[in-house]
């Protein structure tokens, strides 16, 4: 039934899983209310695009259809990478604080770090060899 029709592809398949998601909700709201009408009308209208796209003829369409989706997809997926990925460097730049004190050498202001929590410490630049003392 499919013979010369474009079929299923990932954005008409993700139509459908979003339909059934927004389906779920109504199970549990009560009859004639608003939003029920809202997420039942959605469902619908959503499943019936995703039928009108497997049943149709017009494959070039569809096609940039789907690349349009799949570039929106990517997209999605790159912004929660890049925000997964900060949060964790936040929480490794806090670790480091908490543990290392960092300090700037005062004769040529080379960045170093110096252990916690050891008191008075003769810290040695490790760029010019200049000692000065620092509290830890
Ligand atoms: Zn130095």
């Amino acid at each position: 039934m499919f013979h010369g029709r474009y079929g299923l592809d990932a954005l008409s398949r993700a139509m459908i899983w979003c339909a059934l998601a927004l389906s779920v909700p109504t199970l549990f709201i009560q009859h004639g209310s608003a939003a029920r009408y809202v997420l039942s009308g959605l469902t619908t209208v959503i499943l019936i695009l995703a039928l009108l796209r497997a049943f149709s003829r017009n494959f070039a369409a569809r096609q940039s259809e789907l690349y349009r989706f799949s570039h929106i997809e990517r997209n999605i997926g790159a912004f929660f990478a890049r925000a997964r990925d900060s949060l964790r460097s936040g929480r490794n730049e806090f670790e480091e604080r908490r543990k290392y004190k960092h300090l700037t050498c005062p004769q040529c202001m080379q960045k170093l770090r110096v252990p916690r929590g050891k008191g008075k410490l003769r810290v040695t630049c490790t760029r010019c060899g200049n000692k000065f003392n620092a509290k830890s």
